[in-house]
């Protein structure tokens, strides 16, 4: 998962759980690495959200990021539970 700074044009990826990134002009931060997405910042409407499969979605747009990230979430479940099983 990364964000983007639609202000100063910089993409930022929290690396592991407690990478705390944060991007040129300070607009925006991303945290948690690959288990969970925390990002936050001044202006929502310049942050986008990119998943993992490539979907983008405005930070603004919280009602699609939260029911895609809730589909992030449940995916990595099912793929854990399949690697349990190996
Ligand atoms: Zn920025």
């Amino acid at each position: 998962m990364k964000i983007k700074c639609l202000i100063c044009d910089s993409t930022i990826e929290s690396k592991h759980t407690h990478n705390f990134v944060t991007c040129r002009c300070d607009n925006c931060y991303i945290d948690g690495g690959k288990e969970y997405l925390h990002f936050g910042g001044k202006d929502f409407s310049k942050i986008l959200i990119i998943f993992d499969d490539g979907i983008e979605i405005l930070a603004s747009d919280d009602r699609n990021y939260k029911k895609k990230y809730e589909e992030w979430k449940e995916n990595k479940y099912k793929i854990r539970l399949n690697d349990k099983k190996d």
